[in-house]
């Protein structure tokens, strides 16, 4: 996908959290090591106890705010979330292109993890609406995704899921 006209790559640090089991032991730590590019080389990934409950609670609003079905609604959980977020920007290019760090760099993880999620996702709907935050239509599958498509036509958060969707609408039609 082209986020490049997106202004922010870091929405996809919010539907990886979004889409993540975070209920087991050690699932946010694991989350955490496994998206480790997106914070500060160095950064303590030590969680106290509650810190995986607030990182649960990041990700259900990421899901609130594409659940949500109006702006109303989308107004109020985005600004849930952005509410637990410490924005302190930075330039950088430790990856070789200029970009900004939302959260300042020796914030201690989950402040880096939250503040990134929620400026990120809020980029994405202020620019270009918040009908291209979506939940999955497949069945079984609520997984969340952001549209990047020109006409902001997609409905399915994978290929997978929108080619099962059509076998299975084409059997449907076949049935009856
Ligand atoms: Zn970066
Ligand atoms: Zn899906």
């Amino acid at each position: 996908m082209d986020y490049d006209t997106y202004g922010s790559t870091a929405v996809e640090l919010a539907i990886a959290l979004a889409n993540a089991d975070l209920e087991p032991d050690g699932a946010v730590s694991r989350f955490l090591a496994a998206h480790d590019e997106w914070f500060t080389p160095g950064t303590s990934q030590d969680l106290a106890p509650s810190d995986a409950r607030k990182a649960a609670d990041t990700a259900l609003l990421v899901r609130a705010v594409a659940l949500a079905e109006s702006q109303d609604d989308v107004l109020t959980r985005l600004n849930e979330l952005l509410a637990l977020a410490r924005p302190r920007p930075y330039a950088t290019d430790h990856d070789g292109e200029l970009h900004l760090h939302y959260a300042r760099p020796d914030a201690p993880v989950l402040e880096q993890l939250t503040t990134t999620v929620a400026m990120g996702l809020s980029q994405v709907m202020v620019q270009h609406g918040w009908q291209r935050l979506g939940v999955c239509s497949a069945e079984g599958c609520d997984d969340v995704y952001v549209d990047t498509s020109r006409n902001a036509s997609r409905r399915y958060c994978s290929n997978t899921c929108a080619s099962r969707s059509t076998v299975a609408a084409y059997r449907a039609r076949q049935k009856s």
